[in-house]
């Protein structure tokens, strides 16, 4: 079974031709300026194939865009299928599934409606993943699409988890609550670190880090997620790249009064201008981070140890939601390639019987037991695949599983 998976932006769209039973990526590539004019970089992952970087062809919209990835996929030369009959089902990353929806789902017109409605919780991914959406069915009529959301995996937290503390009538009328983000990834890896601890996913008490440019952490219990970081917006929890992560609301109107800043400005300061970047004044990339902190440049190291003490404190209170915790997880740019700041966070919670094995640590991008072997709870480095997660969530919708 072939499937492809789009991600689709507003003048973007990645895509991936993949197996989701063996897991083998056949093509991937991206479509650029899109409605603009095109860009189309195609990366065969079969040996003696020849690859096409950032090329010009026009793209009026998403619909020339998706035909552009089909040719190259069907090419008699440098494809890597047959014909169009060899791709089984789309799946479609979608950003915002509201309260709607709590796994994947096969796409109907119906479902079309609802992610519309959900475009207020994510005015600016929502559209995208839609005209994605309809410009696979516009060239590729008859083929089964799934829509896999970055917030359902978390639609399983309990009310406590996922209210904020404002008056009720804001949840009940404007959905104002708790979604959380990266769903599709830490479902992955939750996945991932039940076949490598040999157990059931519903025997194990997970905190899954994903620590990457957007951060965020999650408590998953009994495969479960029931409680996670992020927030009604992708820019609450820890600090990350660019983004505040959490903060006093009465800062915004301290500094909007002080600055005579409107309320996007401060947005655009919070999503934008803060996090590593904003305290280290150096960089919103955690390798740029490290190298300016081994220059003594201070405000760089402080930036990553606000970081690193972030998630160790999530890590924490996580623990403590679950009572317990079985293995924590690194994944995404940072958590999968970062030695030290995995060691930074992990070190310090010898108490609740976390031991690391510096040597097993001292690797990268691979799956591996990073903890020492005598230590109570087990911690381990899972490089995440999204696209691998939303082709078997669409491979499973689409066989009936
Ligand atoms: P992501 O958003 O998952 O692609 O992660 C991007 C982040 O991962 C960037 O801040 C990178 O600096 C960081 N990253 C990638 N490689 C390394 C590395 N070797 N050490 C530290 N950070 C890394």
């Amino acid at each position: 079974m072939n499937i492809l998976v789009i991600n689709a932006g507003s003048s973007s769209l990645k895509y991936q031709l993949l197996n989701p039973d063996s897991g083998e990526l056949l093509a991937k590539g991206l479509c650029e300026r899109i409605g603009i004019d095109g860009k189309f970089t195609y990366k065969p992952q079969i040996e003696g194939k020849a690859k096409q970087d950032a090329v010009d062809v026009a793209m009026p919209t998403h619909s020339e865009a998706i035909q552009t990835v089909l040719n190259a996929l069907v090419d008699p030369v440098n494809g890597v299928i047959g014909s169009m009959k060899e791709i089984d089902a789309v799946g479609h990353r979608v950003v915002h599934g509201g309260e709607a929806f709590s796994k994947s789902v096969l796409i109907t017109d119906e479902v079309m409606k609802t992610i519309e409605e959900c475009i207020p919780l994510a005015p600016l991914h929502n559209p995208a993943n839609l005209t994605g959406i309809r410009a696979c069915q516009d060239v590729m009529p008859g083929v089964p699409m799934v829509a896999v959301f970055d917030t359902a995996f978390h639609q399983t937290m309990p009310a406590k988890a996922y209210m904020y503390a404002l008056p009720y009538e804001y949840y009940e009328e404007d959905k104002v609550r708790r979604y959380g983000f990266h769903g599709t990834s830490h479902k992955y890896v939750a996945g991932r670190a039940a076949a490598m601890l040999g157990k059931d996913p519903s025997e194990l008490k997970l905190i899954s880090c994903h620590l990457g440019n957007g951060s965020s952490v999650t408590a998953i219990d009994g495969g479960k997620s029931v409680d996670t970081s992020m927030g009604f917006t992708p820019l609450a929890g820890v600090l990350m790249g660019t983004r505040a992560g959490d903060l006093d609301a009465g800062i915004l109107q301290y500094l909007m009064k002080k600055h005579n800043l409107t309320i996007d400005q401060m947005l655009d300061v919070l999503n934008k201008k803060s996090g590593v970047q904003g305290v280290s004044g150096v960089s919103s990339d955690f390798r740029d981070l490290e190298a300016a902190g081994h220059e003594g440049i201070t405000r760089a190291a402080l930036a990553v140890d606000m970081f690193n003490y972030g998630v160790k404190k999530l890590i924490g209170s996580y623990a403590a939601a679950m009572g317990g915790v079985d293995a924590i997880i690194f994944t995404a740019g940072v958590g999968e390639n970062s030695i030290s700041q995995r060691m930074a966070i992990a070190s310090g919670l010898e108490f609740m019987g976390v031991k690391m094995d510096a040597a097993a640590n001292n690797c990268r991008g691979k799956e591996t037991v990073i903890s020492a072997a005598d230590s109570k709870v087990k911690v381990l480095l899972i490089p995440t695949n999204e696209e691998l997660m939303i082709a078997m969530d669409t491979a499973a919708i689409v066989s009936g599983k």
